[in-house]
């Protein structure tokens, strides 16, 4: 008897048990995780009471991405397509249509009790504008210029750290029908036009990891402007044999960087070591979140420590992963004479269109490097475009400093990469340049930077 009424009550407590734990699960949705659920690319509920959803708009207020008739449209079709995402009834939520999602509703920065009660009186609950740190002509012609390529473009305004242009290559055009018509082919391709390249690719540096190691060196007193490399075309780092594309004989540290010198940044590499490289990659704030860029990734450091992975990372191959916006603001580091400044691409969250009612907080530029180790590096990717491996990248009557890569990777032709800035002796745009599988950065990448650096300078006065 006695064991029969331990039992029963055994059962009683687990049913309770049992009809708790949804209830608690249901209450956690409903009051902590709200925010998740919002965002959540499967809720279309956001984007089913679209018409009241604000718009996306440039730095100059242009239209980005805005709602008519009932439907969301893109005016910049497939040039900004991965980089804003969509959102329509049928395939939900995506980019920074998701990211953004509860601003665009108005539902992150409470009202008002004035507004509040305005709203209600009008029966209707418009979101908020989001202001973009983008140039939409510029992303525009980032877009152009990566034309029939597969890769990304990142344009940084040096003096500010904002992003004028975020492109990335294959694309599509957000725009409801189009999205229709293209949605099986877009998920089935296998060169993934849906993922954003431009902040959220992860890719071996190359050769455009060789300012920082270049950098790193002179801080830490291991090399000297007056050092000299010999190159025999190789490099023997235990029983790894690294070739050089090239046999240069005798190089300065500027043209070991210009001529973009294996061996000369394999030894440098050795006498840094992987603890110092991946503290210098820190350094330079690769690891760090962005707090004004959505879904932007953070590096991958590498964690290599065969005796060679010093010299191997310091030319760029290894396991290192780095975005091209990473790529981006080391050129704009060494452009600002070794201050860093975050950087942004949310610009202003702006209600009944016209109160700023949320900044991103100004970003306070930070020393990274002394500004004589970064000139040092900037001659000599100024050399690099003047005679160097970066000569496509000159621009007419204006100085480009900058540096090639061509990353070897494990599916198919290297990478080409260009990461530069100009005017060299006042810098105003720094550009990262990824065209995948494309062969040479000097070849390939730098005249694509070169076309962006060109729209940019010719933008403004
Ligand atoms: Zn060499």
């Amino acid at each position: 008897m006695r064991a029969l009424k331990e039992r029963a009550r055994f059962l009683a407590i687990l049913f309770i048990f049992l009809l708790v734990l949804p209830l608690v699960n249901i209450s956690r949705y409903a009051c902590l995780d709200n925010e998740e659920l919002l965002r959540h690319p499967r809720n279309h509920y956001g984007a089913a009471e679209s018409d009241l959803l604000g718009s996306i708009v440039d730095r100059q207020g242009r239209p980005l991405a805005f709602m008519k008739e009932g439907e969301r449209r893109y005016p910049l079709g497939p040039a900004a397509g991965p980089l804003l995402g969509y959102c329509n009834p049928v395939y939900g939520l995506a980019g920074l249509e998701a990211q953004l999602s509860e601003r665009l509703q108005g539902f992150s920065v409470p009202r008002s009790l004035n507004q509040a009660l305005l709203l209600w009186d009008k029966r209707d609950r418009r979101g908020d504008d989001l202001q973009l740190t983008i140039d939409s002509q510029l992303q525009r012609r980032a877009y152009e210029a990566l034309a029939g390529r597969r890769g990304a473009a990142v344009l940084l305004e040096v003096p500010t750290g904002e992003i004028l242009a975020m492109a990335s290559r294959p694309a599509y055009d957000p725009n409801f029908s189009a999205l229709k018509r293209d949605w099986a082919r877009l998920t089935r391709d296998p060169q993934a036009p849906l993922v954003e390249r431009a902040g959220q690719g992860m890719y071996p540096p190359g050769s455009v990891f060789k300012p920082l190691i270049m950098a790193a060196a002179l801080e830490e007193g291991l090399t000297n402007p007056q050092a000299h490399f010999d190159c025999q075309g190789r490099a023997q780092v235990g029983n790894f044999v690294l070739n050089c594309h090239d046999r240069h004989g005798m190089l300065s540290l500027a043209q070991a960087l210009a001529y973009s010198c294996n061996v000369a940044f394999a030894d440098l590499g050795m006498r840094l070591g992987m603890e110092r490289i991946r503290q210098w990659m820190r350094t330079f704030q690769m690891e760090g979140r962005l707090s004004a860029v959505p879904g932007a990734v953070t590096a991958k450091l590498p964690e290599a420590s065969n005796p060679s992975a010093p010299a191997e990372t310091a030319i760029g191959q290894a396991d290192t992963l780095v975005s091209p916006l990473h790529m981006a603001r080391l050129a704009a580091i060494i452009a600002r004479g070794g201050l860093d400044i975050e950087p942004r691409l949310l610009k202003a969250q702006v209600r009944e269109g016209e109160e700023i009612i949320w900044q991103p907080p100004w970003p306070q530029p930070r020393r990274v490097l002394s500004a004589q180790s970064a000139q040092l590096v900037a001659q000599a990717m100024l050399l690099t475009v003047e005679e160097g491996t970066g000569t496509a990248a000159q621009v007419a009557g204006v100085q480009v400093a900058g540096k090639t890569g061509s990353a070897e990777n494990p599916h198919g032709a290297t990478h080409a990469w260009f990461i530069g800035y100009a005017p060299a002796q006042k810098p105003r745009y720094a550009v990262a340049v990824i065209l995948e599988n494309a062969g040479g950065g000097g070849r390939y990448a730098a005249p694509c930077a070169q076309k962006i650096l060109k729209a940019a300078l010719a933008s403004q006065p």
